[in-house]
């Protein structure tokens, strides 16, 4: 299965080398002064449009024609799709209303790896050479050459204009989401593969911690995918070097499979990450680095990031011409992130990440789960927005009397399933630092009191709430209390297990 789009080229009728670009629409405002003062730079790209299926009984003989379809057909049949309204949306936004412009011709079809949760995109690009009488073009719209787009795509000045990924993007840098054993909704782990195919760029000094003819990030995949590892692996330079966010294992399971195929690969790790990794995942010397470092790769520069919050050991990597960030689990393609508490998660850090990710202006977020950002600053704001709102619902449970971590999350999470509840309770734990650390909390709330609650006592009410809650109160006998008072016991080793749930991921 997929989900299907059109692009179109729109070539300039006075010559030859010119092609359209539209100034796509950021996403809705958040309605708030602080987060809406972090705007994202304008960005281009062609234009595009949702390519939907024609219902059977719709007769497709009345279909538009496109030049060289039958290239296309082996993999998709277009003649199935509804081209009509797909090509009248991509004219509206350029400033034409009708589709009997142009001669179309089908150009390329490009798969989208499966990223996930939901299904890849298959895109089908086609070339139109607009007539110019019949019509005007927009203010959102600009001509454009493959030289001048090229030269925007290397070179990025933060916030000033940013090309789209349906022009080509980001040059050098591959995106593998490879299976592996992280949480769901996602299957997969982004391994980065980065080859420039530059000539190398010679800096005066060496300012460098170290230097390379390639780079792999994160090579998290499970042991059934070690093959296509290898073979990645041995199609890059030898002089490579190896670089992990953090340890957790869908981001390092990989490693042992890298230095089997490339000995000579050089490790790049927070000291805290590599206290995590085990020896049987990667045994040879390694460099210890600390966020301040720059990398050279094929004469390209990258700037390690040290970006805590998720890990007491994550880093992030900026790839200096393009700006593109590559940002680990600081943030995934949908949903939140998940801080790992007993790796050193911490609230403050991972505000204080996410500020310095936006001071940077990235062109794009490359985040190790889901597809890139195109909208960084946008996605950062809604996470300090949604984890600011939460911490608002946990200062008033506190303020209505809420002193112990159960009462909290129970009042937090009263709308979410109570099997997610001890999920959410290193969340509430989390955040609870993080107010004291602002001093925002009430004088009668008595910190050590609670951390004393966070352990057996929030285990074993958060049992007989589970129990209650599923097995309804009028059903309660004797034996179901036995049972509750064995699961309780074995609330320490469940504490346990969801700690090493958390590490993996
Ligand atoms: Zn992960
Ligand atoms: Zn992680």
């Amino acid at each position: 299965m997929a989900t299907y789009k059109l692009v179109a080229i729109f070539r300039n009728p006075t010559n030859n080398h010119e092609f359209l670009l539209v100034k796509q629409t950021p996403p809705p405002k958040y309605d708030d002064q602080e987060y809406d003062s972090y705007a994202d730079s304008h960005l281009w790209d062609l234009p595009s449009a949702k390519l939907v299926s024609l219902s059977p009984e719709v007769d497709s003989s009345n279909q538009i024609v496109l030049q060289g379809e039958e290239v296309c057909l082996p993999k998709l049949n277009l003649r199935k799709f509804d081209l009509h309204s797909a090509l009248g949306e991509v004219l509206g936004q350029v400033g034409f209303g009708t589709v009997s412009v142009a001669e179309w011709k089908f150009l390329k079809l490009v798969e989208e790896p499966n990223f996930g949760p939901g299904f890849p995109i298959e895109t089908v690009y086609i070339t139109g050479d607009l007539v110019p009488s019949v019509g005007t073009l927009k203010d959102n719209c600009q001509w454009s050459c493959s030289e001048s787009c090229f030269n925007l795509l290397l070179q990025v000045n933060p916030g000033g204009d940013r090309l789209g990924p349906l022009v080509e993007y980001p040059p050098g840098v591959n995106i593998i989401p490879m299976g592996s054993r992280t949480q769901k909704p996602y299957h997969t782990t982004n391994m980065i593969v980065f080859a420039p195919r530059n000539n190398h760029v010679e800096y005066g000094s060496n300012p460098f911690v170290a230097q390379g003819d390639a780079m792999i990030v994160d090579p998290g995949c499970r042991s059934e995918f070690n093959e296509e590892l290898a073979e990645i692996v041995a199609a890059l330079p030898r002089k490579l070097i190896v670089f992990v966010t953090h340890h957790h294992r869908d981001h390092v399971d990989g490693l042992s499979t890298v230095q089997k195929s490339n000995p000579d690969a050089c490790l790049l790790v927070h000291e805290n990450t590599m206290a995590r990794i085990r020896k049987g995942d990667w045994s040879l010397g390694y460099t210890k680095v600390s966020g301040t470092e720059e990398i050279c790769i094929g004469g390209e520069r990258l700037r390690i990031i040290f970006a805590p919050g998720h890990t007491d050991g994550h880093l992030a990597l900026l790839h200096v011409s393009t700006n593109s960030l590559i940002v680990g689990d600081h943030c995934v393609g949908q949903g939140s992130a998940i801080l790992d508490i007993n790796a050193g998660g911490n609230m403050s850090d991972y505000f204080q990440t996410t500020y310095k990710f936006m001071d940077l202006s990235p062109n794009v977020l490359i985040s190790m789960h889901g597809r890139v950002n195109l909208w960084p600053k946008h996605m950062l704001c809604g996470y300090l927005k949604n984890r600011r709102n939460r911490e608002h619902t946990i200062l008033k449970a506190i303020e209505a009397g809420s002193n112990t971590l159960f009462d909290i999350v129970a009042y937090t999470y009263a709308d979410v399933d109570r099997s997610l509840w001890v999920l959410a309770a290193s969340n509430v734990r989390l955040h609870v630092d993080h107010l004291a650390h602002q001093k925002k909390l009430p004088k009668k709330f008595c910190v050590r009191k609670f951390q004393l609650t966070c352990t057996v006592h929030f285990f074993s009410r958060w049992m007989w709430a589970y129990f209650k809650g599923s097995i309804g109160q009028t059903h309660f006998n004797f034996q179901t209390a036995m049972l509750l008072g064995a699961v309780t016991a074995s609330g320490v080793a469940i504490l346990y297990s969801v700690g090493n749930t958390l590490r993996s991921r």
